[in-house]
């Protein structure tokens, strides 16, 4: 499923013969740059692949009962209701698995649209916000009654029922008025499904044109100058190494073992409660995420 054209269609914007010695005319990161860029707007074609594949992410999430996902599905297991667990066959080339692989990008680009709040969890999923409730609101989560519960789980006729394992203090009902203020506006549906949505088109529809200059975008928004700053930094050598490897997704975590064929089972090993992908570890895993919050809070950027 992955398509190789670049090195021949690159050919032509170089001057040479048949040795292979020539000169580029321009920087080839350069001529995939849009127009609009003042470059030569190339289509980039790994880009415009993936934009394709990633179509195929977003059905799986709006089809229902459809049977190349129930095959999918039987196969390869439900991570939640948007996706499939990682793929761990380390060999042959599965279609699945080069798609699966682009989840972790597209989920970034995508927003819940809450229906009957039966798919989607009221603490743990960005429903209401960029981040979930669990994030915004720590110490209320501690002491919540089902972790897991489904936005429907807590809607009621009346209205919203957050169920806790012990009677608030004062200052936490303060912060259970903060989130039934942000709930103001929700409204559940019991004959409507949750949704993932495309942030980038009015509708929230997926199209694969509005991919593709998403993905031009990213690309565009990491300048060369990006790497001279890091490197010039005033930061220890080993820091910057590895924040490197972070960024580059490189470190051995289980998700890239499993790429590179290693079977194993891919649970985080700080929480054990998800699979151990580069940004769950570093970024959102709760224990990596009290540090995070430690470490802001020690220097004053809360
Ligand atoms: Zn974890």
């Amino acid at each position: 499923m992955s398509l190789f054209p670049n090195p021949l269609r690159r050919k032509f914007l170089w001057q040479g013969n048949k040795d292979g010695k020539g000169y580029s005319f321009v920087n080839w990161e350069t001529a995939l740059r849009s127009k609009d860029r003042g470059e030569l707007g190339f289509k980039n074609l790994k880009l415009q692949n993936e934009s394709l594949l990633k179509k195929w992410l977003w059905r799986y999430t709006e089809e229902r009962n459809a049977l190349w996902k129930e095959v999918i599905i039987a196969k390869y297991g439900e991570l939640n209701p948007w996706c499939t667990e990682i793929t761990t066959e380390p060999y042959g080339v599965g279609a699945w698995r080069s798609i699966r692989n682009l989840w972790s990008q597209m989920e970034t680009n995508l927003y819940i649209k809450v229906g009957s709040g039966t798919k989607t969890k009221f603490w743990k999923d960005a429903w209401i916000d960029q981040s979930p409730l669990r994030d915004l609101f720590p110490d209320l989560f501690q002491i919540c009654g089902n972790p897991d519960a489904n936005v429907g789980d807590c809607w009621t006729e009346q209205g919203w029922d957050l169920v806790f394992r012990r009677l608030l203090n004062d200052w936490e009902v303060e912060r259970v008025a903060e989130i039934l203020g942000m709930l103001g506006g929700v409204t559940i549906n019991a004959n409507a499904t949750d949704r993932m949505l495309w942030k980038h088109s009015k509708d929230g529809l997926f199209l694969v044109n509005s991919a593709y200059r998403r993905g031009l975008q990213v690309m565009a928004g990491r300048p060369k100058h990006f790497w001279n700053y890091f490197w010039k930094g005033d930061i220890p050598t080993k820091v910057k190494c590895f924040t490197w490897l972070v960024i580059k997704r490189a470190c051995l975590t289980q998700e890239v073992l499993q790429k590179k064929g290693r079977q194993l089972v891919p649970r985080c090993f700080l929480c054990n409660l998800t699979s151990e992908t580069n940004s769950h570890l570093f970024l959102h895993c709760n224990y990596t995420a009290q540090i995070w919050n430690l470490f802001l809070s020690i220097s004053n950027l809360n």
